[in-house]
């Protein structure tokens, strides 16, 4: 089959690769139909990250065409999401979908990291181990795009304003309107913020992100504006879709003493400078970590029906349709980040 190998900074190919096959009885084969380009792909693209010669990719959705023995709830024809994120699904933590923390394997797995034994998404197909843990029927009434969105990037806005514990009536600050900060800005509403403050140094994010509802500050003096719009407060809770050092110390300058800050951008570094003291005389919380997919997508399906999230709003992040044999240039889009570009999608069929 064909698919994105990696193979060292810049350099991804649309290759032949092993054909994925069905990973034991209680595994499912699901044949692509989207895949999806994740901000966190580009971090092996710009830097030696240790691995290379992998197929690349966390996000796909399709149809499943094998079934094992043991899978109790998928049958072959079902169009299914894949989580981003892989649990054992023995563990008590896999059992309440927080895959993250499985006990069996340490520091979670994913799709598509470099490991050899679990390649990655963007190719035709994608062996998904203990398939009743590892997949999500995908509704007819919910686009691919929709799917995508769910398999990764929606989840972790989901887990980023979840565990800031946005309160209805909340004032908030999004910093980084990415694809994951717009639907960053996305989950703070559904969860009842009452503002949602758009922070980014680019204007064409700027405005994608007041499309969706969030207040613009510009991109300079932004925390007296935002102090000004909150009595000189600041804010009760800070997510951070981006996670390096500059929007850390701008995190703790915009939120209010006792406010919350939840931090989920991968920084490419292992270690930023942090104002420990400015924290502390905030009394304020910080919470930093990975999204277990499995224990979102429930509240993301119920919020999509419910129309807190707005489906028509979250497909629209998906902006370039591109063919799975372009992944070169996908990834030169992507990384590029023309006026507009936000979501990145590639047909495996092509
Ligand atoms: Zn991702
Ligand atoms: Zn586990």
């Amino acid at each position: 089959m064909k698919g994105l190998m990696y193979r060292g900074p810049g350099e991804i190919h649309y290759e032949d690769i092993p054909d994925a096959l069905l990973p034991g009885a209680d595994g499912a084969l699901v044949k692509a139909t989207m895949c999806g380009i994740c901000g966190t792909d580009l971090h092996p693209y710009h830097t030696d990250m240790g691995a290379s010669n992998y197929c690349m990719g966390h996000e796909v959705v399709g149809e499943v065409i094998e079934v094992g023995p043991e899978v109790a709830n998928f049958r072959v024809g079902d169009r299914v999401l894949v989580p981003a994120s892989i649990g054992c699904g023995q563990c008590r933590p896999c059992l309440s979908g927080h895959v993250y923390l499985c006990e069996t394997y340490a520091n979670g797995r994913a799709y598509g990291q470099g490991d050899p034994t679990i390649p990655g998404c963007q190719a035709e197909a994608v062996a998904v181990s203990v398939a009743d843990n590892n997949l999500f029927h995908l509704p007819s009434d919910f686009s691919d795009e929709i799917g995508i969105m769910l398999t990764d990037n929606i989840a972790t806005a989901w887990y980023c304003a979840r565990r800031g514990r946005v309160q209805p009536g909340d004032m908030v600050a999004v910093i980084g309107l990415g694809p994951v900060g717009l639907q960053t800005v996305m989950a703070a509403f559904a969860m009842g913020a009452h503002t949602v403050f758009g922070l980014d140094l680019v204007e064409s994010r700027r405005q994608a992100g007041k499309k969706l509802g969030a207040t613009i500050v510009g991109d300079t003096d932004v925390v007296p504006k935002v102090l000004d719009a909150t009595d000189g407060k600041g804010v009760d809770v800070v997510l951070d879709a981006s996670g390096g050092a500059a929007t850390t110390a701008l995190a703790i300058e915009l939120v209010k003493r006792g406010g919350r800050i939840s931090q989920i951008g991968v920084s490419e570094k292992f270690e930023i400078p942090f104002p420990i003291l400015g924290a502390l005389f905030k009394n304020l919380e910080f919470h930093t970590g990975v999204c277990s997919v499995q224990a979102e997508v429930p509240h993301l399906m119920a919020a999509l029906s419910a129309g807190t999230l707005n489906p028509d709003r979250l497909a629209e992040i998906v902006t370039h349709r591109m063919k799975l044999s372009e992944g070169a240039e996908a990834y030169r889009l992507f990384d590029a980040r023309p006026e507009g570009l936000q979501k990145v999608v590639l047909d495996p069929t092509e």
